[in-house]
């Protein structure tokens, strides 16, 4: 590269156009008998010269500001004129991405001014100046102020030259992720639901991560676990957050794909010791996602979502993951767990493994591992039905394109397999590519069974004792009811 300072500010200012893939009046070309780039102007007769194209110049940096932080700091900036910020600054300062926007901000942060009239004093690390766009249109790529200007924003100043001279991207987060999911969900419904997500192990976390995608609002988060180095393999939470209680893992990659989300979390588990607590969860909730491991659990939260009239979603991958099963309860209108329990305790028992003793091997391996040995890949098609299921449920009292689906996911029970698992009952499956009839793998199955009459949580449980011990209870006074 050349040492001539003209010709390296033209060859920057030549870069920076074509990055910003403006029509300039320059260009940069290879110089083979002077060995370097030069930038000539546009139309120079440059004979067998190597042409830079606007993919080469994508070295430069990008200077990433929130526009929602611009609207309500706008009064301010107006009558001040500059603002101070901050900047995380990512890959040897690459990327400055406005601290507004980083949940997880970066180990390295760099000052920052923004400012409609320049301030005099020591400049700061970087210096954001914004002009009205030159045709006045708002459009992508330009800020719209309160008073209905569009602005353009430009690196003015700064330490480093990487950004001089670039244009700003201005993030309008919420817009922005509204327009992505537009026409497929009814983002202004699920900005107002609570979905309480008990249990965030795997499943329970993919399940919460693609609800925070799809725009829910409101969590309630309850899990009493760390993170811990095992649970990275199938976790969504990296090795980064090992250590760290899983509501707040979770509460962070939550904010990280919906900022706008309100997300509370509770680090408690869930037993009859606590079950006042746990009602109180589930009465301010919309929709209850349960990924608890153990029956105890699911039973209680089972109780307390039928008393309080609240839909449950109960999910979980088989041993090993050789599968997974899903089972939602609409209190009065579907089986509860209950009705579950007694009907197949077998499918009901047949739960991922959480400890060492039943873990003796592992699928895909001959190697004896400890704990949870199932593949990510093979928990996340439950969780991804889960999911659904659950955004469903949310938009179930409202119109929306999805409701054509309600049809299509009748069924209380979903099962899914991963693999013919040895000792078990699918073990024979056929092939995927010759069953056209037949069970297999890697379908799901959305399968119907009868509610308890006489279950002692939905049912009618004294009536169904008395009739099968062929009693009358007409002439007993009513029984007790506990206040
Ligand atoms: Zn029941």
């Amino acid at each position: 590269m050349t040492n001539d300072p003209n010709q390296k500010a033209m060859i920057r200012d030549a870069m920076q156009a074509i990055a910003s893939r403006k029509p300039g009046r320059s260009k940069l070309v290879y110089d083979k008998t002077k060995r370097t780039i030069v930038a000539v102007a546009e139309g120079a007769q440059v004979t067998k010269a190597l042409n830079i194209t606007a993919d080469d110049a994508d070295m430069f940096g990008v200077v990433t500001l929130s526009s929602e932080w611009l609207r309500a700091n706008w009064p301010n900036l107006e009558r001040a004129g500059s603002l101070p910020t901050t900047f995380s600054s990512w890959d040897d300062g690459d990327a400055l991405t406005h601290s507004e926007l980083c949940v997880q901000k970066s180990p390295q942060t760099v000052s920052g001014t923004v400012f409609l009239e320049k301030p005099s004093g020591p400049e700061t690390d970087l210096g954001i100046g914004l002009e009205p766009a030159p045709n006045g249109r708002s459009g992508p790529g330009k800020f719209l102020s309160t008073d209905g200007v569009a602005y353009i924003g430009r690196v003015t100043d700064g330490s480093s030259s990487l950004y001089h001279g670039s244009d700003v991207v201005f993030a309008d987060v919420e817009p922005q992720l509204d327009t992505r999911r537009a026409g497929i969900l009814e983002t202004t419904i699920l900005k107002d639901k609570t979905v309480l997500c008990i249990g965030l192990g795997t499943g329970g976390a993919h399940v919460a991560v693609e609800l925070a995608k799809c725009g829910v609002g409101r969590f309630l988060l309850v899990d009493r676990d760390r993170l811990s180095v095992g649970n990275v393999v199938r976790h969504p939470g990296a090795i980064s957050q090992v250590g760290r209680f899983k509501v707040n893992v979770m509460r962070d990659l939550i904010l990280e794909k919906n900022p706008s989300a309100k997300v509370e979390v509770h680090r408690v588990a869930v037993s009859f010791d606590n079950r006042d607590v746990v009602a109180e969860f589930i009465g301010a909730s919309d929709l209850v996602i349960c990924g608890t491991d153990n029956r105890q659990s699911k039973l209680l939260i089972n109780e307390l979502c039928v008393s309080a009239n609240v839909t449950a979603v109960y999910g979980g991958a088989f041993r090993r993951a050789y599968g997974g099963q899903i089972l939602r309860v609409k209190p009065k209108h579907s089986p509860c767990h209950q009705c579950f329990v007694a009907a197949m305790p077998d499918e009901a028992s047949d739960v991922e493994i959480s400890s060492g003793d039943d873990a003796a091997e592992i699928a895909y391996s001959d190697q004896p591992v400890a704990v949870e040995p199932g593949l990510s890949l093979d928990v996340l098609p439950i969780a991804n039905m889960l999911a659904k299921l659950a955004l469903l449920e949310l938009l179930a009292d409202k119109s929306s394109p999805l409701n054509g689906l309600k049809r299509d996911f009748d069924a209380p029970w979903y099962l899914w397999l991963n693999r013919p698992e040895p000792g078990t009952q699918y073990a024979d499956l056929p092939p995927l590519s010759e069953s056209s009839d037949e069970m297999t793998i890697n379908r799901w199955y959305g399968i119907y069974f009868d509610r308890d009459e006489a279950c002692p949580v939905c049912g009618d449980f004294v009536g169904g004792l008395a009739a099968s011990y062929g009693l009358d209870l007409s002439s007993l006074p009513p029984l007790p009811v506990k206040e």
